[in-house]
């Protein structure tokens, strides 16, 4: 039995290979694992469990086959897709995760996140995530009209992009000693999450012992994803997008 680990596959309409992908991958791999957990950015954007678009449907369907199939299925929100709600993960059958949160894998403590709340030193960007986690400006947000939330999304996106294009760097990736802080304040030795675009396995010391911190890969030009078995090391693997 195994249990799957992705993220940050930004699905979007522009990108149809990606989508071909992801069916692949669930059809290849996920069929047969235990669980899948999907930590965040699975959408490049997502306004509402109410727009129901072509490529929302056919993603739709595929998890739900899964899920059908006895997969069990786990999802959390990246900066991109944070309003997925619990509409879509009915419709599909996954559970919605915290981030973080904190998961037995097989007698190993991990505690799973998107990412995006460890890069701490990009200060402006975190005002900006605890404003868009604002209860109620998501709620006001999600009663405006189908149109005009595409709009604002568009251009929150824009302003986004344009911010980050100056940013250096370390300010992009995770903060060292706030990784340290999170894993200690949970108890755990194994941290798994995605958001950098940086996959790669990296030691370090938590709780006065070694631990491990496992970055899962972006799918721009490659799939990532991360497997987990009883009693058998996390293997973080890759292949090619087109497969
Ligand atoms: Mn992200």
């Amino acid at each position: 039995m195994t249990t799957l680990f992705i993220s940050d596959l930004h699905l979007e309409e522009a990108r149809p290979d990606i989508t071909d992908a992801f069916l692949r991958f669930l059809d290849e791999r996920a069929k047969t694992a235990e669980r899948l957990y999907i930590l965040g950015d699975f959408f490049e954007a997502w306004i509402g469990d109410d727009e129901y678009t072509p490529l929302q449907n056919q993603v739709a369907d595929a998890l739900k086959a899964v899920r059908a199939g006895g997969t069990e299925l786990f999802l959390m929100h990246g900066n991109r897709d944070f309003l997925i709600g619990e509409d879509f993960c009915a419709r599909v059958g996954a559970t919605l995760l915290d981030d973080p949160t904190v998961v037995d894998l097989y007698g190993t403590d991990t505690l799973l996140m998107h990412g995006d709340s460890l890069c701490t030193a990009d200060v402006e960007y975190q005002k900006f995530r605890a404003s868009m986690r604002n209860r109620e400006w998501q709620q006001a947000f999600l009663k405006r009209p189908l149109a005009e939330r595409q709009l604002v999304a568009r251009q929150i996106r824009e302003i986004s992009m344009a911010r980050n294009k100056g940013k250096e760097e370390f300010i992009m990736d995770v903060t060292a000693d706030e990784v340290v802080k999170v894993m200690e304040a949970h108890g755990v030795q194994r941290l798994i999450h995605g958001h950098t675009h940086r996959p790669a396995v990296h030691e370090l010391q938590a709780n006065g012992r070694p631990a491990t911190r496992i970055v899962l890969g972006d799918w721009a030009e490659n799939i990532w994803w991360l497997e987990v078995a009883a009693g058998q090391e996390p293997q973080l693997r890759s292949e090619p997008l087109a497969g």
